[in-house]
């Protein structure tokens, strides 16, 4: 049986320094396959380190997350423990940060600027309503420039929504992207038609795992099988009975957990995500 984790951050201070031990274990429990997602600038430098390790079938994604579009270099880690920091997100230009993402992704498009850099998404990118983020309008616009470079260059874009699914909506409307996934799809069953005709793919992560998170278990009962990936998001969220950080070799808890969910094997949600995540993906 073989496994594709669509979203991870391998980049991550708690998994890097471990990198090959990881990705050992992610390849004795059958993980294959695994997207590894940058999030700021701050970050990218370490994503575009990870296919080092040739062995391993590593697919790289550059963007910038909603929590750091407003910031010129914070790592992923470092905000949201700290809601004071909020006064911080001051512009500092998302736009500046955007042009150099968009130089490395044409670079690796076009094979310019020596070897290319393998990364073949774009994002982590999208939209946080929570209430600690204010700045709502630079996220919208940093997020609909991600879509329409994906678009242009006709790359997979990786997409967290946190309480903005309205808004995403009229987004992926007006800036209309070929493949779209919908990472850790925390949205309403409702939403679901309406964004696979966006092109969206959906991904569920370890919280599929709670009996209380009735709205995730839901949507993954509900998503057509031929939208279905599933992802660790590692090193947050490790599924239960899984130790903090989370990582890539814990996917099989997710799978299992979503056979259950769905009433089929874990062998056919293996195969069937595995299938969707190369089409997505290209690999
Ligand atoms: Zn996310
Ligand atoms: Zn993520």
């Amino acid at each position: 049986m073989k496994l594709f984790d669509a979203h991870c951050h391998l980049q991550d201070d708690l998994l890097f320094p471990d990198l090959g031990n990881v990705l050992e274990r992610a390849a004795a429990a059958g993980v294959e396959r695994i997207v590894v997602c940058g999030t700021s600038p701050d970050d990218w430098a370490q994503v575009l380190q990870c296919p080092k390790k040739e062995k391993y079938a590593l697919t790289l994604s550059v963007g910038i997350h909603p929590w750091f579009c407003s910031e010129h270099c914070h790592s992923l880690r470092s905000l949201p423990h700290h809601d004071s920091d909020e006064a911080s997100l001051a512009s500092l230009g998302w736009k500046e940060n955007f042009q150099t993402l968009e130089e490395m992704v044409r670079a690796d498009a076009t094979g310019e600027k020596g070897a290319p850099m393998l990364s073949v998404g774009i994002g982590e990118c999208g939209l946080d309503f929570s209430e600690r983020f204010k700045n709502r309008a630079e996220q919208e616009e940093c997020f609909a420039a991600h879509l329409d470079l994906a678009r242009e260059l006709n790359r997979p874009v990786t997409v967290h929504c946190v309480q903005a699914w309205g808004r995403l909506i009229e987004i992926l409307r007006e800036h209309p992207a070929p493949k779209i996934v919908l990472h850790a799809f925390g949205g309403a069953v409702e939403l679901i038609p309406e964004l696979s005709e966006l092109n969206c793919w959906f991904s569920f992560c370890g919280n599929v795992t709670n009996p209380n998170a009735k709205r995730v278990r839901a949507a993954a009962v509900a998503v057509p099988a031929e939208r279905l990936l599933i992802e660790t998001d590692s090193p947050d969220f490790p599924p239960a009975g899984c130790e903090a950080p989370n990582e890539p070799a814990n996917l099989i808890v997710v799978a299992r957990a979503v056979a259950e969910l769905r009433g089929v094997s874990v062998e056919e949600i293996a195969e069937l995500t595995f299938t969707n995540a190369s089409h997505v993906f290209r690999v």
